[in-house]
Order: C-alpha cells, then structure tokens, then sequence
C-alpha cells in the first residue's frame, strides 16, 4: 500500500527506485556490483568464510576448559546455529544472484531483514538473539575482509548510476532485472561514509536524521542525487528492495507507488532531464549582470577529484576545499604531510591554473573522526561548541604545522588561498599566523620549496562578524560560511531534524551579520565570499548580489542554476531592495 514520509529537502530532483537499507555501522562494508559470471565464485566466497567462522568456533569450543561456564558453550551452540541457518545463507545467496550485490552487501542486507524479524519477535529471549546474529555477521565480515576481494572499479558503479538515472519510467515498471535503480535509505550515515557513496551507485538517498546543512547532506548534495534527510522513522517503515520515490524538491519519500503516481513523477523526471540540459547551454556563458558586474563563481569540494566536476560547471576557482575529508575514515592515522601535499597539488593541478583556496582542517562536531586523536575529542560535552575546526588545529600544532606545510609546498604550483575555519579570537589570529610562519621556517631549514598564498579567514562565528575590521588587519580576504554562522546566531544544530524549522537562512539577525561583513569588506577593498550553503540557493542570489557579494562559492552542480539568476539580475535596482529586505519584520518573505 502506498504510503509517504515526509522530512527535509537537501538536493533537487526525483529519484525513483528499490529501497537498499543500510545500517550506519554497516556504511563502511564494501557496496559493489559483481559481474554476472562472478556469481558462482562470489557465493563461493561468502561460504568460504562463512564455513572458517564455523571452524573458528568449534575449535573455541573444543578449547573450552572443562570447568568453563555452561552459558559460553550454550552461547557457541546459538553461533553455531545462527552460522548455518538456512534463512541467512538462502537470503544472501538471493541477493547475490538476483542483483548482483557483492558478498559483504548481501551478506548486510540479508541480516537487516533478519534482525527486523527479530525485532518484533514477542518472546523477549529470541529478540535478544539479534545480538549473536550481529557477532555472527561481524565475524564472517572480519573474515571476508582478511581474505580481501578485489574491489569493483569504481567507474564501473558510476556507469551504471548514470544508466539508471536515464531510464525510463515504463521501463522501471517493466523491468524488474539487474538495471533496477536504486535508492539508499539509512538511520543516518557519516559524512565520511556518504563520500563512500561518491563513486555513486545510487540514484538518490534518504535518511532518517540531520538538518539540511548537516555535512551528510552537504556531501549528499555534492553527489547531485535527489536526496531528502531527517524523514524520521523512513528507515523503520521502508523495507529492504521496496519501490521508493525520493522527492527532493518537497523532502517526501513515498513508498510502494501506485503506477498513477509513478507515471506522475516519471515526468516530473523528465522535465527535470530537461532543465538540466537547459542550463547546461550556460556553462560557456560568461557570469555577469544586466549592468555588467562580473561574478565570480566558485566551487566548494571535498576530494581533488571534484576539481574535474568543478571545471566542467565552469567554476573559476575553488572557493572551499573542505581538507577534513582527507582526515575522516582512516582510523586513528592521520595523512602525513607527502599525502596531503600529494592531494593539495592534484586539486591545484585539476583546476589548470585557476585560484584553489584550501581550507584547513574542520574537524569535529558532525565531522568527527573515526577514533579520537591527540586531545580531540576527549569530551564530547557539546561538540559544536567545542574542540572544533581552528581551535583542534591549535590544540595540535604539529599535527597543524603538518598540514600548513603541505599546503605552503602545494602552493609552489599554482595560486593558492589558504582559508581559517572558526576564528573567533585575537589571539586565535595570532596564534594561527605564527604557526603559518613557523611551518614557512621548517620549510626553509629543510631546504623545501614552498609558494606564496593569500591567507583568509572564515566568518562563521557572529563574534567573528562582529569585529570584522580586526580580522581585515591580519587576512587578505574573508569568506561568510553562512552554515555555521546561521547554526551559531540562531543557537540551532544545523544537524538536529528536531530543530530545523528554526535554521533560518533570512532570519533578520542573520542577514544583518552577513550585511555588515559584506559592506565592511567592500568598504576596505578586501576580497569577500559566501562558501556556505547558502550561496548556492538560488532563492538567495538576488539578495547577496544586493547586499554586495560579488563572490559566491558552492557545490559545482549548483553553479549554472545560480549563474542564469546572475544573468537575469541588476545589482543597481537589488541594491535598494535589498535594502528594504534588511529593514524587513519577515525578510524570508519578500524573495
Ligand atoms: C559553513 O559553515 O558555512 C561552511 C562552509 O563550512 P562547513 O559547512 O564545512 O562547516
Ligand atoms: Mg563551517
């Protein structure tokens, strides 16, 4: 029966597709297409190990000392049981050979459908079973990654994503085979694991948690795939391989269509295909107003690869490369200071001479990583109000001064910004400029080249908006990160979906600090941008163009809805009406 869920909006468009349920604490498991021939050898596989976690445990029970506890071995017996239960190895074998999902995806799909059941088992002891059921899993999983499997490449999945979201909608009602697109639904998923997801086999992707600026729905939108987070319960009401339409344009999921309501957002699909294709006749088109202010426009990434993304959508630069990514899911090993050089340089190199601003590391709050290192994290009290961003780097010099290196050696090859997340103090300045020195006297010791680059700071603390002149003293150029900034004015977690209604973009608190910062900056002739989500919401174009802002920084697949409302605007007749707006009991309402 056809049912929907409603949650927030996060990336336009519509997907429609079977449901694949994933487990955050499954997200880092291996999600990849095998080949049709492989079948055979794949199940051969998950049985391999599947029969070495048997052997493991007989031997574990043959070891048992004769005086061990009754429970331990009774506990082997339900392993033991649970390993060769015909449910489990019939159900992964299903996925397997019927979508070809590689072992370690069948083998996580299979035990969601399992521990539901368990779920809503009466009997209190067999609900409790799910727990050795998730050992069992975990144990032929370890197992499986030890004797690791040549990972399907990578732009193999691509292909097929991008096939799949070309298909028509007769053919999804007729065609229940392999080519079937697929939509992720999951509790929640880290930003790191989203990233995962980048070499994108999924059509869209939903999730039961996070606000429409939380960094999962920041990495979900870089992904250009439809996507709707904080649906609540979707996870639980959705089943593994259900139909799934994801608006992203409403922040609906609707399950188990009726064909009247699929051949509805069929079209939809498609008139969304074809705006697509309309903006796409813009990418050569130089960015300018009506009264001939140019605009620069550019592009906020997370790997170097992105660069190739952001050239395509004729971005002029990187306005935003969110280095914690480099950082996030790699366990408590940190990249070293060749690594990072390595990964600044190829995003120098992708961007072909065009200006790359390198942001330092923001680690901490919905970013974390995998294990604590050094001081971070210690408490995790309030994390979005503690060790974050700036204020870890300051914690760690050398882990600081490691990557101020490599990005003072990248910048040897092209025109770099160095960016400062979360500034809010003098001292913070200081200290941060100092380190920067000292990384360029650990260069010249070493006898290293290094380049010059323009050093900025982030404004997304309102006491940072507050004293803007004295961040003009120490830094070339300033950059409105306006997720934070509206997260931190409002005192809303931009990742909470209990709160989301209260982050308010046009909140007249928040528009002023933006104002202000803009003007102060064009006053003094210094660089200003917007790298936050807000500079890629075209509803809010016309506005900072009157407020100003002549740099707007934001997801490469963003750039050309944003660049035909620069095409259409005069920043001469936005100016005064913008003006109206910060004068505005309810600014929201006049856009
Ligand atoms: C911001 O806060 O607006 C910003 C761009 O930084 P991040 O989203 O990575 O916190
Ligand atoms: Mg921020």
């Amino acid at each position: 029966m056809t049912f929907s869920v409603h949650g927030l909006a996060v990336s336009r468009g519509v997907a429609i597709g079977r449901a694949v349920l994933v487990a955050s604490s499954r997200a880092d498991v291996d999600h990849y297409f095998i080949e049709a021939e492989k079948t055979g050898a794949e199940i051969t596989r998950m049985r391999t190990s599947r029969n070495a976690v048997v052997e493991e445990i007989v031997r574990l029970q043959q070891d048992l000392p004769t005086d061990a506890p009754h429970e331990i071995s009774a506990l082997l017996d339900v392993h033991l049981m649970l390993l060769q239960d015909e449910v489990l190895i019939s159900g992964v074998k299903h996925w397997i050979t019927e979508r070809h999902y590689n072992a370690e995806w069948a083998l996580t799909t299979q035990y969601e459908i399992i521990a539901r059941q368990f779920d809503e088992m009466e009997d209190q002891y067999l609900r409790e079973r799910k727990a050795d059921l998730e050992q069992v899993v975990e144990r032929i999983l370890r197992h499986m990654k030890g004797a690791a499997s040549p990972m399907q490449s990578a732009s193999q999945c691509a292909v097929r994503a991008g096939s799949s979201r070309k298909q028509s909608q007769q053919d999804l009602l007729l065609d229940d085979t392999l080519d079937v697109p697929l939509v992720l639904i999951a509790h929640d998923i880290s930003p790191a694991d989203m990233l995962q997801f980048k070499q994108s086999l999924f059509t869209g992707f939903a999730t039961d948690v996070g606000g429409k600026t939380s960094h999962t729905a920041i990495v979900a939108r870089s992904l250009d795939i439809p996507a709707v987070v904080g649906a609540r319960s979707a996870s639980q009401l959705i089943k593994q391989d259900d139909w799934v339409i994801i608006d992203g344009d409403a922040g609906v999921l609707i399950v188990d269509p009726s064909p009247i309501i699929l051949a509805e957002y069929g079209f939809r699909q498609r008139q969304g295909e074809l705006e697509r294709q309309r903006l796409n006749r813009l990418k050569h088109t130089p960015a300018v107003t009506l009264d001939g202010q140019r605009i620069d426009l550019l592009a906020n990434i997370e790997m170097p690869d992105d660069t190739l993304g952001a050239v395509e959508a004729s971005a002029v630069g990187v306005g935003l490369f969110r280095t914690e990514f480099l950082f996030m899911g790699r366990g408590s090993k940190l990249p070293n200071e060749d690594e990072q050089y390595l990964a600044y340089r190829k995003a120098i190199d992708g961007m072909q001479g065009l200006p790359v601003t390198i942001r330092t590391v923001d680690i901490g709050a919905d970013k974390p990583l995998d294990r604590p290192v050094g001081k971070a994290f210690d408490t995790n009290l309030n994390p979005a109000l503690g060790l974050r961003a700036i204020r870890w780097s300051l914690a760690d010099p050398p882990m600081f001064l490691t990557q101020l290196r490599a990005i003072l050696r990248a910048a040897a090859h092209g025109q770099v910004n160095l960016l400062v997340p979360m500034l809010a103090h003098g001292h913070e300045i200081r200290q941060t400029i100092e380190l920067i020195n000292q990384a360029r006297a650990q260069l010249d010791a070493r006898g290293v080249a290094y380049g010059p680059v323009r050093l900025g700071a982030m404004i997304e603390i309102p006491a940072a908006a507050l004293t803007v002149p004295l961040f003009l003293k120490y830094f070339d150029f300033l950059s409105i990160g306006t997720n934070d900034l509206i997260q931190y004015t409002l005192a809303i977690d931009r990742a909470d979906e209990l709160v989301a209604h209260l982050y308010d973009p046009c909140h007249p608190a928040v528009l002023r600090l933006i104002a202000d910062t803009i003007a102060e900056c064009n006053a003094q002739g210094k660089s200003i941008s917007v790298c936050g989500e807000m500079a890629g919401d075209v509803t809010m174009t016309r506005l900072l163009l009157g407020l100003g802002l002549r740099s707007f920084s934001m997801h490469p697949s963003q750039i050309l809805a944003v660049k035909q409302q620069i095409l259409r605007a005069d920043t001469a007749k936005l100016k005064l009406w913008a003006q109206e707006v910060l004068q505005s009991e309810n600014p929201g309402e006049m856009l």
